[in-house]
């Protein structure tokens, strides 16, 4: 299914590696079988921290005793959906009104894409979808951003180059009340900024958009790119010190041999990972769910 071909990159390397490790049929648990795991885990960018717990999960078990390759998959399965599982997380709507979603992420990590994929994904469970693109320091975003609109037929508000992010926002929303849309996505800035600036822009969009409604907006989702590995979550962090984000979006997970990241990403963020990107189109974006996430790792 989608989420296995999403991560058949991860998988190949993933088998491969934890095979290689058996060179004959079983393994005696020593320190060396230890270490070598060690390592093959740490390649998946899933973190240290991670792959050690797994490690010392399968040591306390199975130290000085001949493990088949089968047994050690099904105990780092075991352990690494431990690690993932995570309270259900589905997105928030208003309870009257517009659920106004405000999405974050650095240019160039498919932040974009993925709200063509909400946009997609909404309008597929029968919802009216308006965009908002408070992106407005790059002219490109908008204009990539007006391309799917147009493409998903859902009205998108936009505003001048250079122009205040929070009015375009404000006026989405406005919008979105006016023609009872059910879902209102605003993009955001995702340049480098200063961390100050960030702060402020973002701040202020989430400000102005939460006196239009009380409880907006009702989701802030950051958007990661998967390839780009454990550097994304020092990215994530600038984020989440910038705004109160609610939950993750990692994209391009097809991308990778390292969908580990999403372990790591787990543990160091304490957000909810809520989707994740599986290709270019519309219709690849799925729900994050942690069984059949690691499943699929190994599949
Ligand atoms: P933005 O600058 O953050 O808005 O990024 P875009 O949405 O424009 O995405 C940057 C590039 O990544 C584009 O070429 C997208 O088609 C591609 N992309 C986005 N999401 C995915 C994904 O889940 N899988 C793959 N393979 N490519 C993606």
């Amino acid at each position: 299914d989608r989420i296995k071909q999403g991560l058949k990159k991860t998988a190949q390397i993933l088998q491969t590696d934890i095979r290689d490790l058996f060179k004959t049929r079983g393994r005696l648990v020593d320190q060396a079988f230890l270490d070598e795991l060690f390592e093959v885990l740490v390649r998946t960018d899933m973190g240290v921290q991670a792959a050690q717990q797994l490690v010392d999960q399968i040591a306390q078990k199975y130290r000085n005793r001949v493990i088949e390759w089968s047994e050690a998959i099904e105990e780092i399965k075991k352990g690494l959906k431990d690690l993932l599982r995570q309270p259900e997380s589905p997105i928030r709507f208003a309870s009257q009104g517009p659920t106004v979603i405000m999405v974050c992420g650095v240019n160039g990590c498919g932040k974009t894409t993925t709200i063509a994929k909400l946009a997609y994904m909404f309008q597929s469970q029968g919802k009216k979808v308006l965009l908002g693109a408070a992106d407005t320091f790059r002219a490109a975003a908008v204009e990539q951003l007006s391309i799917w609109a147009q493409r998903l037929g859902v009205e998108i508000v936009t505003g001048p180059q250079g122009s205040d992010p929070a009015a375009v926002g404000h006026r989405a929303v406005a919008r979105a009340i006016e023609t009872q849309a059910d879902v209102c996505i605003v993009d955001t800035a995702g340049r480098l900024q200063t961390h100050q600036n960030l702060m402020r822009e973002l701040s202020k969009i989430h400000r102005v958009l939460g006196k239009q409604i009380p409880e907006a907006p009702h989701e802030v989702l950051l958007v990661l790119d998967a390839t780009t590995g454990q550097n994304g979550i020092s990215q994530a962090k600038h984020f989440s010190e910038a705004v109160k984000c609610t939950g993750l979006v990692l994209a391009k997970l097809d991308g990778t041999a390292k969908g580990g990241v999403v372990v790591a990403i787990r543990q160091q963020m304490g957000l909810p990972v809520k989707f994740v990107g599986v290709g270019e189109k519309p219709e690849d974006l799925l729900p994050f769910d942690a069984d059949s996430f690691v499943d699929a790792m190994f599949a």
